[in-house]
């Protein structure tokens, strides 16, 4: 019997490219066919075929208080009832700014847009404008959306400008980045020594979940900081991720450190398109209409996507969320570590609140290089296995993973059966 999923996927090729609107979703990482989602509740979602799933991506993270939450949902639709967007502003706008400069002190003034890519990409050009120089620091692994700039790779040597990761790009917009590797402080260090005074900033994710999850140490992020603040180059933390994922704080209140400006997205729309770049409020007096700084947006701050980011914010500020989240994906991974280790499956697992890692190496990776040393192709089989078994992972072993405050004992617990499965098919 052919599954409406090939159905589907075969008649989306004809009119979109590659069948999906994202790449990801294409499985090209993992092969097979992706599965077409028609619902979501909870921890689950179904696909076409109305197979259920326990889904460990929640749209790679905003559904971090679960699919289709009560609370999120009737928001949503109270504020559809009273129109879907007016190009003028709105009480709502005011009250998620406040909120989200309560939740994260680094941020002053913020601005809301729709993706995590104009965040960025506006938070780079903040950056500039401010310090009037041009070059830029990223890291590479490190994902800040698709703006030119930052779809950058390394170049052949070290210290050299970088080679765009995508045609399309003009090499005259990446000679100005420079891309050096996670977690070498060092490496900064003498960049910074070599043109410090040149740099308009350096964008890092604190906590890297697009190379799958990669913790900084503590004296990458301070070296960062220190270097920042010597040279006058703005600190940008790209928490678009593991903003409100890693704890209530972001990242920032996990390592104590304070960014000039931050980029925020995916939780604080709460599965709509919300997206923030804020900080200090003599950086963000730099934007226009104030400063010279331009940047605009036809459906920034709208008020139904506004309305299901506030009531997310709300409900993950609830006593005892994170570290009941935090707990679950502990377990999760802890489950998932026995289990690889009773079938004898070389694998290893970090968690960090409501996000989680799984490599299939000895250890857990600290950068780049040792994340695209583990072994691709038991992922692949891995993931093929749990998805057999109605467990959806992120579908590339190069990505992270989210749990949901919807997974409760039993759903973790029925993972970890699945995983015995999985695991035990690939010795
Ligand atoms: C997802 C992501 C982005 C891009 O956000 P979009 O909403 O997909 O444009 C930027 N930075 C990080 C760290 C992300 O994880």
């Amino acid at each position: 019997m052919t599954s409406n999923n090939d159905t589907l996927f075969a008649r989306a090729q004809l009119t979109t490219p590659g069948g999906v609107n994202s790449p990801v979703r294409a499985f090209r990482s993992v092969g097979g066919t992706p599965r077409f989602i028609t619902r979501a509740e909870g921890p689950y979602f179904w696909d076409a075929d109305d197979r259920r799933y326990i889904d460990y991506i929640g749209s790679w993270g905003p559904a971090i208080v679960g699919h289709a939450h009560p609370t999120v949902i009737k928001a949503v639709q109270d504020a559809a009832a009273r129109g879907l967007s007016f190009g003028a502003p709105t009480q709502g706008e005011i009250e998620i700014a406040e909120e989200i400069c309560k939740l994260v002190p680094s941020i002053e003034q913020v601005r809301l847009v729709s993706s995590g890519t104009e965040a960025t990409m506006s938070a780079l050009r903040l950056a500039r404008g401010a310090t009037g120089r041009d070059k830029i620091v990223k890291f590479e692994g490190c994902y800040h959306g698709h703006a030119d700039s930052l779809l950058v790779k390394a170049g052949s040597g070290l210290l050299t400008f970088g080679n765009p990761t995508s045609a399309g790009v003009p090499e005259d917009f990446v000679k100005h980045t420079l891309v050096l590797d996670y977690n070498n402080a060092q490496q900064l260090e003498d960049a910074f020594k070599d043109m410090g005074d040149q740099i308009a900033c350096v964008i890092v994710e604190p906590v890297a979940g697009n190379m799958n999850l990669v913790r900084a140490t503590p004296e990458f992020l301070q070296t960062m900081r220190r270097l920042c603040t010597q040279y006058g180059t703005v600190l940008i933390f790209d928490e678009v991720m593991c903003g409100f994922r890693v704890a209530l704080g972001g990242a920032q209140a996990l390592y104590d450190i304070k960014p000039d400006i931050t980029a925020l997205g995916k939780v604080i729309g709460g599965g709509l398109p919300v997206a923030a770049f804020g900080g200090r409020a003599d950086l963000m007096s730099h934007m226009a209409p104030l400063g010279s700084v331009y940047q605009a947006g036809t459906l920034s701050g709208n008020p139904v996507a506004v309305a299901a980011g506030m009531s997310t914010l709300k409900l993950i500020q609830e006593p005892g969320f994170y570290t009941r989240l935090g707990t679950q994906t502990g377990k999760l991974v802890n489950g998932l570590s026995a289990a690889a280790k009773e079938a004898g499956v070389t694998f290893s697992g970090d968690a960090i609140g409501g996000m989680f890692g799984l490599y299939f190496a000895a250890a857990v990776p600290d950068s780049y290089a040792t994340v695209m040393a583990s072994n691709k192709e038991l992922f692949n089989k891995f993931f093929h296995g749990m998805l057999d078994a109605g467990v959806y992972l992120a579908p590339s072993a190069f990505e992270a993973g989210f749990v949901s405050a919807q997974h409760d004992d039993a759903v973790i617990e029925a993972t970890i059966a699945a995983a015995r499965g999985a695991f035990a098919q690939l010795v």
